[in-house]
């Protein structure tokens, strides 16, 4: 029986930074992750390639509703006919009516970014939406795949166990590991980005994963990666950081939390990847500065919503 797991580049912002994957189990197949309508047509090549057709697919898997996960869910659905969309019970009714996702994104990005990193959204029809509980269950080709309910990043968040291929999806709830990012030994680091910060639900989700005791974990950003036990204690330590962090921002005036998240995180960023034998160059700096402005500013959200 065929069962195969690949790894799909959807090329959102650059090569190495989102990944979909496709399950095939037996005769069926599942996506888990969805990235944006523009990488619809590759995850519909990569089937083909495989050798089935979108009516193959039976399940459409996001593991929470973030756009560069989600935002492509319905415009998949509209090609794969027999297929499910699967999301978090919090997460499905925002696929189902996408306006308040949508407009509160046009919001940060402006009607002209959103539209080239986005495209279109338009909403998945209700009886095409499957909610799951935290400990259900679904069938992929005979296989099971366990949904487990996990805070910290998102509170609309699961990830999903697959003990067949002895991996699980973590969406944003492993940390981010980019491949460029790798070459001094696995490296890997925490998304705090907005809106629903939780530090030690954060630090429950890792062991959560950790403890499922797969081979593998398949990240979003980016890849399969093994050695789970080192990426469980970076993320626990880089964790332990941002809510100190989030702690000590909450004591200042609103306007100056996000400036002192951001310089204390390129700083702690610096010194993580140094423990690690990791020199940074410009070219990563342009890059981690990203990640490192939405993680000060997802710090920075919390301190205010929790005063
Ligand atoms: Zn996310």
């Amino acid at each position: 029986m065929r069962a195969r797991l690949l790894t799909i580049d959807s090329g959102y912002v650059r090569p190495g930074f989102a990944a979909c994957y496709l399950r095939v189990q037996g005769d069926e197949a599942a996506y888990v992750e969805t990235n944006t309508s523009h990488a619809v047509p590759k995850l519909l090549e990569a089937l083909q390639a495989e050798g089935l057709s979108p009516e193959q697919v039976r399940w459409i898997v996001v593991t929470h509703v973030h756009l560069d996960h989600a935002g492509g869910a319905a415009t998949l659905l509209q090609h794969c006919p027999n297929a499910t969309l699967v999301a978090h019970p919090r997460a499905a009714r925002h696929l189902i009516d996408p306006s308040r996702l949508v407009a509160s994104s046009k919001q940060v990005y402006g009607e002209e970014i959103f539209e080239k990193l986005y495209g279109e959204i338009p909403p998945a029809p209700a009886e095409r939406v499957r909610a799951v509980e935290d400990g259900e269950v679904l069938e992929l080709g005979g296989a099971p795949l366990h949904f487990l309910h996990v805070r910290g990043h998102a509170n609309h968040h699961f990830v999903v166990h697959d003990p067949e291929r002895d991996t699980v999806y973590t969406g944003d709830a492993f940390g981010l590991a980019y491949p460029y990012l790798q070459r001094a030994g696995r490296f890997v680091f925490a998304s705090t980005s907005p809106t629903d910060f939780d530090g030690p639900e954060a630090k429950r989700s890792v062991d959560r994963i950790r403890e499922l005791g797969t081979r593998t974990a398949c990240l979003t950003h980016f890849g399969e990666l093994d050695e789970i036990e080192a990426m469980a204690e970076q993320l626990h330590a880089w964790l332990d950081f941002s809510q100190e962090l989030y702690e000590r921002i909450r004591e200042l005036p609103p306007q100056e939390r996000e400036e002192t998240a951001y310089r204390a995180l390129l700083g702690h960023m610096e010194q993580a990847a140094q423990r690690r034998g990791l020199s940074l160059t410009k070219e990563d700096w342009e890059l981690l500065s990203l990640d490192m402005r939405l993680n000060a500013q997802g710090l920075a959200y919390a301190a205010s919503r929790n005063r």
